[in-house]
């Protein structure tokens, strides 16, 4: 499996960046078939030694944000896992702290994951579902003497638990008789003490070289209603204690999770080794995935505070990382699976160029996405041998496969072409129109600049001009030839629109390493244009669904659209501009 090493350069250029990615075109081509990695090795021998007999994953957000690219990796990693051996992957909402946890979070993780492109079947589960059972082994566990009622508190326990070298000491709790440790925990689950007033832990080792096994907490008193068993918990169980016995539970086989993970796992097999449990699921770590500029690495709380600040207008804020994000700025659900098994899965943490995430949605896009002509920055252009009442349907193709078809487009006297696309005192290399040039409009006409007119500031604000009738579908009979070739839109007809331009909402690679990451945020990230002008064909384009505006970009509507005003987000440019911008 092909992948962009740590030890790669930072790239200036985009030279560099396109010979990696026709690396990896040529690698994701050849292994399409048997993909390889560590994990899928450890699952390949598993099955054909016989260790397990069905491949089971499963995906666990915790409710308490959206998702972000990163967790893509881990989704495209646990579902492809599951699909590619004939397995299943479930969904599981790791929902064990009610103070942070929402149904619209997990409500919006449950449309990511689809979108994504991926089921789960019957398999969705909440954790929360297992608090009756997880209480049960937590007894069991006290009454083998493996877990003890703590009356330390939080900081107590900090102040007891040692350094990485020094061994921590042994709470003055420890050694509670069971009967006692049972009465107690029963007394924790029936409300009879304030938050935080005891602890249950397991019962390890303090003096234990990683500081995960010295008597880890298992369950804390939280009086918080819960979203989905409302009052009828005020103890609830950490992560450590839930997460590996909910994999117990769902007989998981391969519970994947990023390395930050690793020094858990020896308490992930400690309490499964104890437990009556049906199955004895593993644990593998592997790397998170961290793209520069994205502020993935903020972590979902610090991407919440934009939120709740209001530096980006919600959770799915084109310029944010998240999946709704990507999916309402148009981004293709393929380029985002794409992009993970270009990335592939290692151990080693490496930072991945944003540029390649960009080149998978380019690559998608270039190929799928219908062609259409918009006008940014309108200017007028009035072709005056063209019959005023006249309207000719041109047939423009919908894109560069002969499969995508055709389309009429009307063109009239009057038109609107890019205020970019003239310049009255133009450079050498300028080949689009100036005033005694002649230009090409796009499957339409050449027409030639006759007169320029003027506002009482100086500006241009509207180009006269005439067109060759000979010229129809944007050739001329004679073999002369223009070198500009413009996209237009007939004024009559076309759509006003607004349209929404995204420049990278961080101006660092990983926002906040130098400070606080809010000095990293480009304030000027969106520019939102008005006046622009659409092709008439664009009001029916599918909410989200990017199209290429010819010359501009790929562009999808917004759900802020309304009839008669429509909203386009830009989704990419056409060329990486990273190099330009003197990041990635
Ligand atoms: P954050 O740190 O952004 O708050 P999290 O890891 O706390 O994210 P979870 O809801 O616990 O969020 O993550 C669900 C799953 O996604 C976990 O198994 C986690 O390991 C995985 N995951 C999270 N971030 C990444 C990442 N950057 N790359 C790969 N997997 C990730
Ligand atoms: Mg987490």
């Amino acid at each position: 499996m092909w992948q962009i090493k740590g030890s790669i350069p930072r790239l200036g250029s985009g030279r560099m960046v396109e010979q990696l990615i026709d690396m990896g075109d040529a690698a994701v081509a050849l292994d399409n078939d048997l993909r390889r990695d560590f994990i899928r090795d450890i699952i390949r021998s598993d099955l054909s030694e016989g260790r397990v007999s069905e491949v089971i994953t499963r995906f666990p957000p915790e409710p308490n944000g959206y998702l972000h690219i990163g967790h893509a990796k881990s989704i495209c990693l646990n579902f492809g896992v599951a699909e590619e051996f004939g397995g299943r992957c479930n969904l599981r909402f790791d929902d064990t702290n009610p103070t942070k946890e929402e149904q619209e979070y997990i409500d919006a993780i449950i449309d990511d994951v689809r979108w994504l492109g991926f089921d789960w079947g019957e398999h969705l589960y909440y954790t929360s579902d297992y608090f009756e059972q997880l209480y049960d082994w937590a007894v069991h566990l006290i009454k083998a003497g493996d877990a003890f009622v703590d009356d330390l508190s939080a900081e107590e326990i900090r102040a007891h638990r040692g350094t990485l070298k020094e061994p921590g000491r042994n709470s003055p709790y420890r050694d509670r008789p069971i009967s006692e440790n049972l009465e107690l925990f029963q007394q924790m689950r029936a409300g009879e003490f304030r938050d935080g007033e005891r602890v249950l832990r397991a019962k390890i080792d303090m003096a234990s070289g990683n500081i995960n096994m010295r008597d880890p907490v298992l369950y804390r008193i939280l009086h918080a209603h819960h979203p989905r068993t409302g009052d009828a918990w005020c103890i609830y169980p950490t992560y450590d204690f839930a997460h590996g016995q909910s994999d117990a539970i769902e007989c998981v086989t391969h519970s994947l999770c990023t390395l930050e993970f690793e020094d858990h796992r020896p308490l992930y097999d400690w309490l499964v080794e104890r437990l009556p449990t049906n199955a004895r699921p593993r644990q593998y770590e592997f790397a998170k995935l961290s793209v520069g500029y994205s502020g993935i690495s903020l972590g979902k709380r610090r991407l919440r505070q934009l939120v709740q600040d209001g530096v980006v207008r919600g959770w799915d804020d084109p310029r944010m990382p998240t999946l709704s994000a990507l999916r309402r700025r148009g981004t293709p659900p393929e380029a985002i699976r794409d992009f993970a098994k270009k990335v592939g899965i290692a151990k080693a943490e490496n930072l991945i160029e944003p540029a390649l995430l960009d080149h998978c949605i380019r690559d998608h896009l270039n190929r799928h996405a219908l062609r259409r002509m918009a006008v940014l920055r309108p200017l007028k252009v009035v072709i005056e041998n063209f019959p005023e009442d006249r309207v000719e349907d041109m047939q423009v193709a919908n894109g560069p496969e002969p499969g995508m078809g055709m389309r009429e487009v009307p063109f009239s006297r009057e038109l609107f072409i890019e205020q970019t696309d003239f310049m009255e005192d133009p450079p050498k290399k300028f080949f689009r129109l100036a005033p005694g040039r002649e230009v090409r409009l796009r499957s339409a006409y050449f027409i030639t600049c006759t007169d320029v007119v003027k506002d009482s500031n100086g500006e241009v604000v509207e180009l006269r001009c005439t067109y060759d009738p000979e010229t129809r579908g944007g050739d001329a009979p004679d073999g002369r030839k223009v070198k500009g070739t413009l996209h237009w839109v007939s004024a009559q007809h076309a759509l006003p629109a607004e349209i929404r331009l995204y420049e990278p909402l961080f101006t660092e690679p990983i926002p906040g390493r130098d400070g606080d990451f809010l000095n990293d945020i480009d304030r000027g990230s969106l520019d939102v244009l008005s006046g622009c002008r659409l092709e008439p064909s664009l009001a029916n384009v599918d909410l989200g669904k990017a199209v290429q505006f010819e010359r501009q970009g790929y562009f999808a509507t917004d759900p802020d659209s309304k009839t008669g005003a429509l909203v386009f987000n830009r989704t990419i440019g056409l060329r990486d501009s990273w190099g330009k911008t003197g990041k990635g």
